[in-house]
């Protein structure tokens, strides 16, 4: 595996590969767990080459704290890349990637108005920052996102298409923790009591499936965000219903055919985003 940590370092090691073959590539903050790697694994089953980025995006963070706290491990992860059958990995310096400030403003079809879009202003719009300036220097055919982030794969399938980028996005499952607790890299910064807490997020969203039965939308909001809030080191900061498709909230269970629940809660001062299909 070539760890490339300069631009031109990876363009010479992008180059060596055989022109014909398929590229896959995921596109990381680095921090790497078990949910990074099932992604590499999907792109090491499909593409004969994958390219890994490890990169603290600057422009999608609009917490300072968040930006300056978010955890950073690079040996440790290129030592995971190389074990999973990764060709390369690009971790660049900011200046690879934004040799002059980025002031593009993307059209992101509206799929930002709701969930973390109103509550982190301009995050999406950083991440469609840096996922083009990734592609453009990467040109895969192939790229996978988690799940975890289920608005985030949403807005990059819409710009990929709008933009008429020649790439499959590729939607992968979350990966859990063993007690529920969806992996990220955000998890380490947790306080031993609130690592025991953080697993009631997911056990109150697979009640969400079941109060759904029988419950309003509304009525399950309610219910949920009272469960959560109920344990004294978790605070929900939202919880919506949304129309899986459009990523619209929800008023009645006739306003889509597909319900995913969406939601954000503090355990401070981290914060855990988490989400299941309703139906
Ligand atoms: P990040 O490093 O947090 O920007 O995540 C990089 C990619 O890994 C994104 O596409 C995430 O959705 C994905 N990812 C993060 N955590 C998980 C997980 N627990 N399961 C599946 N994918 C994940």
């Amino acid at each position: 595996m070539i760890v490339a940590k300069t631009l031109e370092e990876f363009i010479q090691a992008r180059q060596a590969l055989p022109h014909q073959e398929s590229i896959g590539f995921v596109p990381t903050m680095g921090a790497l767990h078990q949910g990074h790697i099932s992604l590499v694994e999907h792109s090491v089953a499909k593409c004969s080459h994958t390219i890994v980025s490890i990169f603290v995006n600057p422009t999608q963070f609009n917490n300072p704290q968040d930006l300056a706290t978010y955890p950073r491990t690079l040996e440790a992860d290129c030592a995971l890349l190389e074990k999973s059958g990764v060709d390369i990995a690009f971790a660049p310096r900011v200046i690879d990637i934004y040799p002059t400030p980025d002031n593009r403003v993307f059209d992101l079809g509206g799929l930002d108005s709701y969930g973390e879009g109103p509550r982190r202003p301009g995050h999406f719009n950083g991440v469609a920052q840096v996922v083009t300036r990734l592609f453009d220097i990467v040109k895969p055919q192939h790229a996978f996102f988690g799940e975890k982030d289920f608005q985030q794969v949403a807005i990059i399938k819409y710009f990929t298409r709008n933009l008429n980028y020649p790439i499959e996005i590729v939607q992968c499952p979350i990966l859990r923790e063993d007690d529920g607790l969806a992996k990220s890299s955000r998890n380490t910064l947790l306080t031993p009591a609130q690592r025991e807490a953080a697993p009631h997020i997911y056990k109150c969203l697979k009640k969400a499936v079941e109060y759904a039965a029988t419950m309003s939308p509304a009525e399950v909001i309610a219910a949920v965000t009272g469960e959560i809030d109920a344990n004294p080191e978790l605070e929900t900061e939202y919880i919506e219903l949304v129309d899986a498709d459009t990523l619209r909230p929800i008023a009645a269970w006739s306003d889509a055919e597909n319900v995913q629940l969406w939601c954000a809660v503090y355990a401070r001062p981290v914060r855990l985003i988490d989400n299941i299909k309703i139906r």
